[in-house]
């Protein structure tokens, strides 16, 4: 764990937040190369929820909802834990993670009795500062979603089974945030809310779950790092009937990376209850109408990041030398081709090279590096898991033709200047180069 957080930090995936100020714990940045890798994630998941399915409509809600939301969701009473604080050195710690409950873990200390914190932050909203100015950031994007609901139904009709997915950022207090970017207070979610008649919704469960499972396969990751694990009935939260979680074995144990839920007829029965809208589906060819189900796929999309990044790590020797490269699936990479010159004091190379890499910027994702020995170059570029590495050399000059070099294998071949964008392009899916 601790050689991919140094690997975010030297290359530019993901800082430490408000860094010169001494950071604020638990909180992180995504860089050049972060940024990049974290949009392809969601890019990715778009496309296999989105665009490659004909049930499911986008959106994006407010991150601020009308306080009423939380109270009909359930979080207002539900959503807490359970803290402990340590009298002497004032650490507060999970109490369901304690052994003993009464003995500070760190320092010996009396901690006090449980006590239950909810972990939606609070904020106020204009310029009220008395209580009906309190709001909340989002603990989840569902509800969203749910509220949606009848304005989806009467703006694009939709038949069920049909779902609406949704990406963007959520906020819990989290007593114990930490394994780097996996347990945060600010993270990012990628959800669906799939609307199914309630016959349907043990079915429907079962093929999300693995939908999502193969999601993770197909884009690289190991297959004996991921697993399924099934709620037991005490695991459930207050609005499931049945939950599977796909884990992944990160260097600290396996740790859920999504929850697909059961959610039932929970979510839209309650905003009908505290909205006073009539939130039900009519099938108007069986003339019935109906509250339906919910399946939810639920990820996080930091998690995902970190899973991909960790999955990808890998150290071979190489002769002498240890090559540390990132294996990330080429849909994933942050930039698919480096063009880099052979020997950067010929003046036509330079040239040749940037030629090169100009003409293939507007279709491929692709970086001009010139600042070091070829060595060097390659090292950098196998450390951000750039798939391909194009070398001119004193020969292309000659021969019109330059070294293409594939991360993985290194394997090097020899490829017509004039047929690199082609070559290149077959390398890669529309959309993800
Ligand atoms: P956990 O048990 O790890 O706290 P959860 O079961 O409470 O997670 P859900 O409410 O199911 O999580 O949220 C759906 C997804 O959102 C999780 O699978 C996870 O990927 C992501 N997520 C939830 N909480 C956090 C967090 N604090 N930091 C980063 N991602 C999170």
């Amino acid at each position: 764990m601790d050689k991919v957080v140094s690997l975010c930090k030297r290359r530019g995936f993901i800082f430490q937040s408000s860094d010169i100020y001494g950071g604020l714990a638990n909180t992180w940045d995504y860089g050049p190369y972060g940024v990049e890798l974290k949009n392809n994630v969601k890019r990715a998941w778009w496309k296999s929820v989105v665009y490659e399915r004909f049930d499911i409509l986008g959106m994006d809600a407010a991150i601020l909802m009308n306080p009423k939301v939380w109270e009909a969701s359930g979080h207002v009473n539900n959503f807490f834990d359970l803290k402990s604080d340590c009298k002497f050195c004032k650490k507060r710690f999970k109490t369901e993670d304690l052994k003993d409950k009464k003995k500070c873990p760190e320092c010996g200390g009396e901690l006090t009795e449980p006590k239950s914190f909810n972990l939606m932050f609070e904020t106020n909203y204009g310029s009220v500062t008395d209580k009906s100015g309190i709001m909340y950031l989002r603990p989840e994007t569902a509800q969203g979603m749910f509220v949606n609901f009848s304005n989806i139904l009467d703006s694009r009709h939709p038949r069920l089974p049909f779902g609406l997915a949704q990406i963007g950022k959520a906020f819990r207090n989290e007593i114990t945030p930490g394994n780097f970017t996996f347990r945060t207070r600010e993270f990012e979610q990628m959800e669906i809310e799939y609307f199914v008649r309630p016959e349907e919704a043990d079915k429907k469960l079962e093929e999300w779950i693995q939908a999502r499972f193969d999601w993770y396969l197909n884009l690289g990751i190991n297959k004996d790092n991921l697993r399924k694990h099934p709620h037991g009935s005490n695991e459930l939260a207050h609005y499931a009937k049945a939950c599977t979680d796909v884990e992944y074995n990160f260097p600290f144990g396996w740790s859920e990376l999504e929850g697909i839920a059961n959610r039932t007829d929970f979510d839209l029965k309650q905003h009908a209850k505290f909205s006073g809208k009539d939130l039900q589906y009519f099938d108007d060819v069986k003339k019935e109408r109906f509250y339906p189900y919910i399946i939810e796929p639920s990820g996080g999309v930091d998690r995902a990041v970190l899973a991909f990044l960790v999955n990808a790590y890998h150290e071979e020797k190489v002769k002498d030398d240890l090559r540390v490269v990132l294996k990330l699936h080429k849909d994933l990479a942050p930039v698919k081709v480096a063009v880099l010159p052979l020997l950067r004091n010929r003046p036509e190379i330079v040239e040749l090279a940037r030629k090169i890499a100009q003409g293939l910027k507007k279709d491929i994702i692709t970086v001009y590096d010139d600042t070091g020995a070829i060595g060097k170059l390659y090292r950098r570029q196998d450390e951000v898991g750039t798939p391909f590495c194009i070398t001119v050399d004193v020969q292309s000059l000659e021969d019109n033709q330059a070294t293409v070099r594939e991360r993985d294998t290194m394997q090097q071949e020899r490829i017509n200047i004039d047929k690199l964008k082609e070559y290149l392009k077959n390398k890669f899916n529309e959309g993800d180069r």
